[in-house]
């Protein structure tokens, strides 16, 4: 099929079926703006960033309907707590700066809310569970406060959960962090196993009495970063309800690239948090020659594995647009079209491009709601601290 009958076919689908994006660090980029320094209204949106891979214009332009905005929290932040506050203050702020573009979203029903309306539902996930600071009262601030998805842990092993590039310290989850999911659970929330081990995504299919998420992993048999998820894992998915959201970030796209990286980061595969990730990219070219590019191509291939391996009603998309390099064919918001023009090229058939699109994520959060609504009849709020739980 020719690109351009690829392309118009992809932006019709779009325009049938939200694109539902579960995972976008656009609040981290404006808080970091040298200029702007966290002020939504002087960072402008309504204007195209061409140094940066998210704005008004490239949204519409990339058919965006629906999008998880992190409230994100490095591990090694020294407040913690505040900083998950400051962020989700500064998603509120996009939020109100911008009513006739985004729709303050806190239910799956706002996605078609927000279409309707001609608008793109603005949704909130924390990343990063360091912002509890280990004790469960934050979290349900955080839900009151519009939150809806939450992103167990970053980088680092937590006092509760282990990370996937960090050293393991709790076999998967220790009993505080078996009350974190359990309240997650019941507040409705969506507990997103990216960022964590490969044991801790199983102990949380165990545990979870929920679908999950996975919001930014792609297959680990294609490229053999820990921050992507086994097939096994993958396979428990059919059975949990759960979802993976395909991601941009290169070097989990691309095993060449994953090598070449793999030079500059410890044996667990972090990378230092680099507050200029472009400059930090730009440095280690300079040590080591080009670095291999990850591309659109090689980011279906993971698409259709996924689709193959946890099955179709189990794939989304969660492209972690951070103002970082990214793939060719992927270099902002605008490119979903792009992608799903790839995809039907591909021979997905239309009915599982609508799942990828935001049909498969909408089932979930619908479910978490479900499970949420009857826990909270059944039980309430669960109290305590980290040192409340024996053993943890
Ligand atoms: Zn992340």
């Amino acid at each position: 099929m020719r690109h351009e009958t690829a392309l118009m076919q992809a932006r019709a689908l779009l325009e049938r079926t939200p694109l539902l994006d579960g995972h976008n660090d656009l609040p981290w980029v404006i808080r970091n703006d040298r200029q702007a320094r966290g002020d939504v209204i002087a960072y402008d949106l309504t204007r195209v960033h061409q140094d940066g891979d998210t704005d008004i214009p490239r949204l519409r332009d990339g058919r965006v309907g629906a999008q998880f905005w992190a409230a994100f929290q490095p591990t090694s932040a020294p407040h913690p707590a505040r900083t998950a506050l400051e962020l989700i203050d500064l998603i509120l702020r996009i939020e109100a700066a911008h009513p006739d573009v985004f729709l303050p979203a806190r239910r799956a029903t706002d996605v078609g809310r927000a279409r309707r309306a001609g608008k793109i539902a603005s949704f909130i996930a924390i990343e990063g569970g360091v912002g509890l600071e280990n004790s469960l009262a934050p979290l349900r601030i955080w839900q009151a406060a519009g939150a809806r998805l939450m992103t167990l842990c970053h980088n680092e092993t937590l006092d509760w959960i282990d990370a996937a590039t960090d050293a393991p310290r709790h076999n998967g989850v220790n009993a505080f962090g078996r009350a974190v999911i359990g309240e997650l659970n019941r507040l409705g929330m969506v507990v997103d196993c990216a960022h964590t081990s490969h044991e801790a995504m199983r102990k949380v299919l165990d545990i979870s009495a929920a679908p999950i998420a996975l919001s930014h992993c792609n297959a680990f048999t294609l490229c053999d970063h820990p921050r992507n998820a086994p097939d096994d894992v993958l396979r428990r998915l059919k059975d949990n309800g759960g979802i993976v959201m395909a991601t941009f970030v290169p070097g989990f796209i691309s095993q060449d690239l994953r090598k070449w990286q793999a030079q500059s980061r410890d044996r667990y595969g972090k990378a230092p948090l680099a507050a200029d990730p472009k400059a930090e990219q730009a440095r280690q070219e300079a040590r080591q020659g080009p670095a291999p590019r990850a591309t659109l191509e090689q980011l279906a291939d993971h698409i259709v594995y996924l689709v193959d391996i946890a099955g179709a009603d189990h794939v989304g998309i969660g492209s972690d647009f951070f103002g970082g390099a990214q793939p060719l064919g992927l270099e902002n918001v605008g490119c979903f079209p792009a992608l799903f023009a790839e995809l039907i090229r591909r021979g997905l058939s239309q009915a599982i491009l609508a799942k990828i699109a935001s049909r498969n994520f909408l089932r979930v959060m619908r479910e978490v709601e479900k499970v949420g609504a009857k826990l909270r009849a059944e039980r309430g709020p669960a109290l305590g601290r980290i040192e409340d739980y024996p053993g943890a």
